[in-house]
């Protein structure tokens, strides 16, 4: 692999919740638009699947003093140092590790394999089956990648939420990041920090982001 390949990081302290992500992600991998209703939340759509890659989740905690505090997080693929998912695969070539970057990706093999099996494996609950038997989720826009781009999440971001780059320049910025937070952000951990490729900032305890830890 290129040196140490490329990591994101999720700085859900600068999130805003505007999605842009979300739609990048719909556009340049040309996937179909979710059929949803009003949930009574602005977390749309409800779950990720093989035409959602990225969520951005939303938790809304009622304050003492009668406000509401809402927290975001980014929801998709953490391209795992060791992925789990394919330590299970039957097939070696169903998931492979891309050489640049160290994205897992998911193949047309992954139609052979067992969807549960491949499902328990992620820690994070990502693996979506589509309705051709393919597995599906985020590819880390690699075919960006390998042409000197950002992903199209990172590109698109206006606040400067997703970094994207060399794994050690996103654990220095992560680390930096974290340091010059925690007197506001008391809380603040970064998340998986050495098994995963997307390093998830977050600036209130976890139970804040159920549904993104607990996915
Ligand atoms: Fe595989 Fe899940 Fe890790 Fe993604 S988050 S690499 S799907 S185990």
């Amino acid at each position: 692999m290129a040196a140490n390949g490329k990591s994101f990081l999720i700085d859900t302290t600068k999130c805003t919740a505007c999605r842009s992500c979300q739609v990048a992600c719909k556009q340049w991998n040309e996937l179909e638009a979710e059929s949803t209703t009003n949930r009574g939340t602005y977390e749309n759509p409800p779950d990720l699947s093989a035409n959602t890659w990225v969520l951005v989740h939303f938790k809304e905690s009622a304050q003492s003093d009668g406000t509401v505090a809402w927290n975001f997080a980014r929801n998709s693929c953490r391209h795992c140092v060791d992925a789990p998912c394919k330590q299970r695969a039957e097939s070696g070539d169903s998931i492979t590790i891309d050489e640049e970057t160290g994205a897992v990706l998911f193949g047309e093999g992954t139609q052979s394999e067992s969807f549960d099996t491949i499902r328990q494996a992620c820690p994070f609950n990502i693996p979506r089956q589509g309705t051709d038997g393919q597995m599906y989720k985020c590819t880390m826009c690699v075919d960006r990648v390998h042409n000197g781009e950002l992903p199209a999440c990172a590109k698109t971001c206006p606040v400067g939420a997703i970094q994207f780059g060399d794994r050690q320049d996103m654990l220095d910025a992560a680390d930096a990041r974290l340091a010059a937070i925690q007197s506001d952000y008391p809380d603040a951990a970064i998340l998986d920090r050495n098994e995963a490729r997307l390093l998830l900032l977050l600036g209130d305890k976890q139970s804040m982001y159920t549904t993104v830890v607990g996915a």
